[in-house]
C-alpha cells in the first residue's frame, strides 16, 4: 500500500510499503485513513528529526523508523478484532491516536496522556494517517456523527489541543483573552475561545499573511502586529480600567510570546502555555509574583474530549475547518505539504492530505 514516511531529517518519501496483514488482535480497529493533517510536530520531525519519533524500539509500541507519518486523521472502520463493540465496519471516526498503559500511576487515574511511556499513531507506532490503511487499538476509534465531515473529523485532534488551553485558561462567557500567536494552534484558539464564550479576543502576530487569515476566519477578533503596533495599549484599550486580559494563551513557543503574555494578562490573571518551546525562555519571575497570576501549562489534551470537540463542531459554534488552508494529495506531501508550510510567507495553516 502507499503510505508516507519518515525516514530522517529532510527524509520523507512516499513509498510502497506492506499492507497490514494476519488476524486482528481482538482490540485492533483495521481502518481506511480519509484525510490527514499535517503537524506541528510532523514539520519537527522533518526540519530536525527525529526528535518524537523513535530511533530505537518505543518503550511501550516497540516501533521504530521508518514511521509512517499522521496523527490527526479521519478513517472509515473496515475490520475489528473480536473483543471490539463499539465500532463496526463501516462506521466513520476520528483517530485519538494517544497510545497508553491503563495500568500505570496516570493510567489507573484517567490520566493517560501523562503516561512516561505514552506514544501516538503516526509518530511511534507501527501505523499512520498518511497511508491507505492503519491499525489502531480499540479506544483510538472515536465514532463521530454523520453531520460532521471527514475534514471537521480530522481537525478534532489539534482542536482538542486548543480547547485543553482554553479549559485551562478558565475562559468563559464573556472573558476577555490574548491569543499570542496565529498558528495553526493560536488560530484554532481563537476559534475556541469564541465558542468558550469570550466576548474580547485579541491576537498578537507578525506575520501579514497570517494576520490577514485570521481577520478573514475570525472576524471578530482584534488583530495587531506587535512589531508596529503597541500591544500593550491595545489590551488596556479593550479591558476594563486598562488592567488587562483574564487569560493570556501563548500559542508559539517563544520567550518574547511568554513574556508578552504575562505583561497583558491582568492581575491575578491566568497564562497558559500551550506552544512547545524548543529552547529555554528566560523570565521575569518577579512580575510574576508581583502580578499574584497562575501560569498553566499544557500538553497533548485529556482523551476523554473526543464526544465533547465532536459536539462543539456539528452544533457549529467550532468552525475548525477554517483553519485549513490547502489539500492536498498524498503524492505531494513533501512539495506541497512539508515545504508549503515551512516557507516563511506564512500562507498557510493546516494543509490536509488525502491518502
Ligand atoms: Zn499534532
Amino acid at each position: 500500500m502507499r503510505a508516507v514516511r519518515f525516514h530522517g531529517a529532510r527524509d520523507i518519501r512516499v513509498e510502497d510499503v506492506p499492507a497490514p496483514s494476519g488476524v486482528l488482535l481482538h482490540d485492533d480497529v483495521l481502518v481506511e485513513p480519509f484525510v490527514t493533517g499535517i503537524c506541528g510536530t510532523d514539520l519537527h520531525e522533518y526540519i530536525a528529526g527525529p526528535i518524537v519519533t523513535p530511533s530505537t524500539p518505543h518503550v511501550y509500541t516497540g516501533a521504530t523508523n521508518p514511521q509512517i507519518l499522521g496523527h490527526e486523521f479521519s478513517a472509515r472502520v473496515k475490520a475489528v478484532g473480536s473483543g471490539v463493540t463499539h465500532v463496526k465496519p463501516g462506521d466513520r471516526i476520528s483517530v485519538q491516536p494517544l497510545l497508553f498503559p491503563r495500568d500505570d500511576y496516570f493510567g489507573k487515574r484517567g490520566l493517560y496522556h501523562l503516561s512516561p511511556k505514552m506514544g501516538c499513531v503516526g509518530l511511534s507506532w507501527a501505523w499512520g494517517g498518511m497511508a491507505e490503511l492503519a491499525v489502531i487499538k480499540d479506544y483510538n476509534a472515536q465514532p463521530v456523527p454523520d453531520t460532521l465531515t471527514d475534514e471537521q473529523a480530522a481537525m478534532i485532534e489539534p482542536a482538542a489541543v486548543a480547547m485543553y488551553g482554553i479549559d485551562r485558561g478558565g475562559v468563559t462567557a464573556g472573558s476577555t483573552v490574548l491569543v499570542s500567536g496565529a498558528g495553526p494552534i493560536g488560530a484554532l484558539t481563537v476559534l475556541g475561545a469564541k465558542a468558550a464564550g469570550a466576548s474580547v479576543i485579541i491576537v498578537s502576530e507578525p506575520n501579514p499573511n497570517r494576520r490577514r487569515i485570521i481577520a478573514e476566519i475570525a472576524p471578530y477578533a482584534v488583530v495587531v502586529d506587535p512589531k508596529t503596533q503597541n500591544l500593550l495599549e491595545i489590551v488596556a484599550d479593550l479591558t476594563e480600567e486598562g488592567v488587562g486580559v483574564d487569560v493570556a494563551l501563548e500559542c508559539v513557543g517563544m520567550e518574547a510570546s511568554l513574556n508578552a503574555c504575562v505583561d497583558a494578562v491582568r492581575r491575578q490573571g491566568k497564562v497558559v502555555q500551550v506552544g512547545l518551546h524548543i529552547k529555554r525562555a528566560s523570565i521575569d519571575a518577579m512580575q510574576w509574583a508581583l502580578k499574584d497570576i497562575t501560569v498553566e501549562a499544557t500538553w497533548c489534551y485529556p482523551v476523554q474530549m473526543w464526544p465533547r470537540i465532536a459536539r462543539l463542531i456539528a452544533s457549529g459554534s467550532f468552525p475548525v475547518e477554517k483553519v485549513i488552508t490547502a489539500r492536498i494529495d498524498a503524492a505531494d506531501v513533501v512539495a506541497k505539504g512539508f515545504e508549503a508550510l515551512l516557507d516563511p510567507a506564512g500562507n498557510h495553516l493546516k494543509i490536509i492530505v488525502r491518502t
